[in-house]
């Protein structure tokens, strides 16, 4: 099992600059998501850790071996990386077996590598089809089977799912999940797609204009932002004012625990809550807050409900069983807040 190490990558295409100190590590056999709006350099990062591109400034290493640094690259086909492209790009005049074949020795076609790797990613016996008699999503993982099938140490993909249909994103994104596990292959995915960032991936790194801005597992980057960029941008974010007072916060939902992101000093500021944490209830319990119901927004497993509280705050809160919503427009009820509230 291979390690990434990148750090301190700038890479300018004339006047833009699209990297600007990348720094990131990709721990031996994980699975690391670099999730981050459109053009903020994920497929630059990933260009140059293939060796597509040169870097102007800083290094890259795999297993403590520079393959990219200013005047020093490894050439692509010497760093034992495979990419697979978002538009899987299959040789369409070849069958799936001879496009998973393409990269194998004789050695490991003999072996039964191609009907190994076939049934991880779903497709046995599909062996003898040719791509135009393939949906996307089966094009997808025939791309992915043909990418891992020489076992590289370092897989690379660029927003592999989004040509697929929800339905089939997350069916076709937890079969490649597990080729990747299995193979003990190091994975980088670039995605600007929250939800598959946190479902997929082992580490979370948040990317925004040509920087890795926060780290972690999914959990905590979502429990814990580093900043309020990065809390709106890898879920729903309720902002609430707030005065903080050691670990209690006052604000319009009443006080609630707190948690201060690093830097936060001032003790008027604003804290962060999730949708979830915001229970709605029957009118009536002292404990609770008054609000009123501006808006519904169904979204079939589960709704959230905009609510506006009597100083004009307005606020969401995540309904998980939407099929027992008894709240309509209008309709006055109580809320109270679960678990820790995070200042900023
Ligand atoms: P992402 O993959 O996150 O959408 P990119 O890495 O493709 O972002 O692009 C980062 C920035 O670099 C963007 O501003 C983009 O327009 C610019 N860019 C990307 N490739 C080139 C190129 N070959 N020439 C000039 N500018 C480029
Ligand atoms: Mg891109």
């Amino acid at each position: 099992m291979a390690e990434l190490r990148i750090g301190g990558v700038h890479k300018a295409y004339g006047p833009v600059r699209a990297l600007r100190g990348v720094d990131l590590v990709v721990r031996p056999g994980s699975l690391t998501a670099v999730l981050g709006p459109s053009g903020c350099g994920k497929t630059t990062l990933l260009r140059c850790v293939a060796g597509f591109e040169a870097v102007d400034a800083g290094e890259i290493r795999i297993d403590g071996r520079t393959v990219a640094a200013p005047g020093a690259a490894v050439p692509p086909e010497r760093r034992r990386i495979t990419v697979v492209p978002q538009e899987g790009a299959l040789f369409p005049h070849l069958s799936v077996r001879g496009n998973v074949a393409y990269g194998l020795d004789r050695s490991a076609r003999r072996a039964g590598r191609v009907a190994s790797i076939l049934e991880l990613v779903g497709l046995s016996g599909f062996e003898d089809r040719m791509p135009y008699h393939l949906s996307g999503g089966q094009q997808q993982r025939v791309a992915v089977a043909r990418a891992l099938a020489p076992r590289p140490p370092v897989v690379l993909l660029d927003e592999p799912f989004s040509a697929l249909d929800a339905a089939l994103r997350s069916e076709v994104r937890h079969d490649v999940r597990q080729a990747l596990r299995a193979d003990g292959a190091t994975a980088v995915l670039v995605t600007h797609d929250q939800a598959e960032a946190l479902s997929i991936a082992d580490e979370v790194a948040v990317m925004r204009d040509g920087r890795i801005v926060q780290s972690g597992p999914p959990e905590l980057v979502y429990s814990s932002p580093a900043d309020p960029w990065v809390a709106g941008f890898v879920g729903e974010a309720v902002w609430l004012r707030a005065t903080v007072d050691g670990d209690l916060a006052r604000t319009s939902l009443g006080t609630v625990p707190v948690d201060r992101a690093a830097g936060t000093a001032a003790a008027s500021t604003r804290v962060l809550l999730r949708p979830e944490q915001i229970d709605v209830v029957p009118l009536g319990d002292a404990s609770t807050v008054a609000a009123a119901v501006v808006r519904r927004d169904f979204q079939g497993h589960d709704a959230l409900l905009v609510l506006r509280l009597a100083d004009g705050t307005e606020v969401t809160a995540r309904i998980f069983d939407p099929s027992a919503l008894p709240y309509a427009l209008g309709d006055r009820v109580g809320l109270r807040v679960r678990g820790r509230a995070r200042a900023f």
